[in-house]
């Protein structure tokens, strides 16, 4: 990676932000500040939507989204638009990663890979889509015909949290544009920039005015408003739980649009002593942790062991927290960036003192560390002992906390794997074809790894069981979302 282009990028000033709506930035009622969590310090404003702000967004895409300059271009014109949108992200990889990483503070080796990379590769997955998913002649009796369109459903709302913006913002927008839909997208407050750079591509690239709308701002003013808004007609969502319950509450009292939820987990990792190599699942596991210090939805942040493997287990888990790299996230040296903002890094460390007055035993980690670069960075922390009934072994910390619980069967793993409200990702680490897949089977999650942890790409569904959200980003699947299904019934 190149460092001093780095360094280059990251001295750059970063102007006030503002609205993107109809294909021309906008002002907003208010602005907020962005505060970097590498250094803590003000790195521009951003706009602070109202109600009002939203309803111009929303008006403003159902307007493109019937004028047809998008909704009805021939497959092979929007083809061409998003593919020349996943080259432009391509050619400017470093730049929005760069722009990200001062956002957010991902450390940029990873930000790199999972933010310009896997966006451009979704609006290439997306793109090549396009004119291949048709609709469908149903097997109906001789005499009558059965078509089955799949149109567009019209304006897609999109709301989206901290980590990983452009990747997961790119797992809605694509495949909701390769429909042939209008969107508007309400980023987190906490990491907007590669958003808003995003539909300035867009734009560059070809997209018509009003097709992508972006609006800043707070989820309790701009992402109510998008949430409660009637012209919305389907809304998919990356969040926490607690707002993706709020968004169920807005469907029913507006207009019952269709809502989809990303949310979040508090995925088991089991490891048999039968794993092929301990070293290897002790250092996939510890990135499956600990990388971008812990704010991946589909972390690993439950270490499930056999008893017989326990001790050695914990204790290359602890050397490999101890051997992260953890600070600038610019230096592409680093291995687990900043905590996002102050309020999360708040967050886990209440959960740290939770677990140590519920009686687990701190391995390593527990602490803010770095506190003299101003900025919000906490230690890769391992407790051992973790009872099922303990707020770590339950709740969702979003930080750089591994709990780890010893199990003495396969059957009390898969008792313990499912027994918490989330569902959304796990990993099983058996030499043991058979256990393998019995495991897979018995696990309830979206994605159940064997021998790795993480790493899948756009071909596979990514979606949460129980509690951990109904929708699916990536894959054919996901195009689903976006379409309104129509039936023709044709006597012949
Ligand atoms: P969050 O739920 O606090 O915020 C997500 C988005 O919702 C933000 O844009 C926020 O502004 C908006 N929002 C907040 N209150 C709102 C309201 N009342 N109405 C409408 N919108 C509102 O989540 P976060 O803290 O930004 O992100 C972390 C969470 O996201 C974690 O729970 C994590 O597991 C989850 N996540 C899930 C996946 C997945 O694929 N399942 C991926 C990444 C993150």
């Amino acid at each position: 990676m190149d460092r001093v282009r780095i360094d280059a990028l990251a001295a750059e000033a970063v102007p006030p932000q503002r609205l993107f709506i109809g294909g021309r930035w906008q002002d907003g009622a208010a602005a907020m500040p962005v505060t970097s969590p590498i250094d803590g310090r003000d790195l521009t404003t951003i706009a602070d939507a109202t109600e009002a702000d939203v309803d111009r967004a929303v008006q403003t895409a159902r307007a493109a989204f019937a004028g047809g300059r998008w909704s009805r271009a021939a497959p092979a014109e929007r083809k061409r638009v998003m593919h020349r949108i996943a080259d432009a992200i391509e050619a400017r990889a470093l730049e929005l990663a760069v722009l990200g990483v001062r956002d957010n503070g991902t450390e940029i080796a990873m930000a790199l890979k999972a933010e310009p990379g896997s966006a451009a590769g979704t609006f290439r997955y997306y793109a090549e889509a396009i004119d291949k998913v048709a609709g469908e002649i149903a097997p109906t009796a001789p005499g009558t015909l059965g078509l089955v369109h799949r149109e567009p459903v019209g304006v897609v709302g999109v709301i989206v949290p901290w980590n990983f913006p452009l990747m997961i913002g790119a797992w809605k927008i694509a495949p909701a544009l390769a429909a042939g839909n209008s969107v508007v997208l309400k980023p987190s407050e906490v990491a907007s920039l590669t958003l808003l750079k995003l539909a300035e591509i867009c734009a560059e690239c070809g997209l018509p005015e009003g097709v992508l709308n972006v609006v800043t701002g707070q989820g309790a003013v701009a992402g109510q408003a998008l949430g409660l808004h009637g012209g919305v007609d389907v809304l998919v969502f990356t969040g926490s739980g607690g707002v993706g319950r709020r968004l169920l509450e807005y469907l029913a009292r507006s207009n019952l649009k269709r809502v989809y939820l990303e949310l979040g987990g508090k995925s088991p990792n089991v490891v048999f002593a039968d794993a092929p190599d301990l070293a290897q699942a002790a250092k996939v596991s510890a990135a499956g942790i600990f990388r971008n210090s812990g704010q991946v939805c589909v972390a690993g942040s439950r270490l499930l062991v056999e008893r017989s493997v326990h001790e050695e287990l914990t204790a290359l888990m602890a050397e490999a927290a101890q051997g992260m790299r953890v600070g600038n996230p610019l230096d592409p040296e680093t291995q687990a960036g900043a905590i996002a903002s102050e309020a999360q890094l708040a967050r886990v460390q209440g959960f740290v003192e939770t677990a140590a007055q519920e009686g687990a035993r701190l391995v390593t980690g527990g602490s803010r560390i770095l506190t003299e670069t101003g900025g919000s960075y906490f230690a890769p922390t391992v407790f051992d002992g973790v009872a099922p009934d303990h707020r770590l072994a339950r709740e969702e910390v979003f930080g750089p906390v591994l709990a780890v619980t010893p199990f003495d069967t396969e059957e009390e793993a898969v008792a313990l794997a499912n027994g918490t409200d989330y569902g959304l990702a796990a990993a099983v680490w058996t030499g043991n074809l058979s256990r393998a897949h019995r495991m897979i089977g018995a696990i309830e999650a979206g994605v159940v790894h064997v021998n790795t942890y993480g790493g899948a790409d756009s071909t596979v569904p990514l979606g949460g069981h129980k509690q951990s959200g109904n929708g699916h980003d990536k894959s054919l699947h996901a195009l689903d979302k976006f379409v309104n299904l129509k039936t023709a019934w044709i006597q012949l």
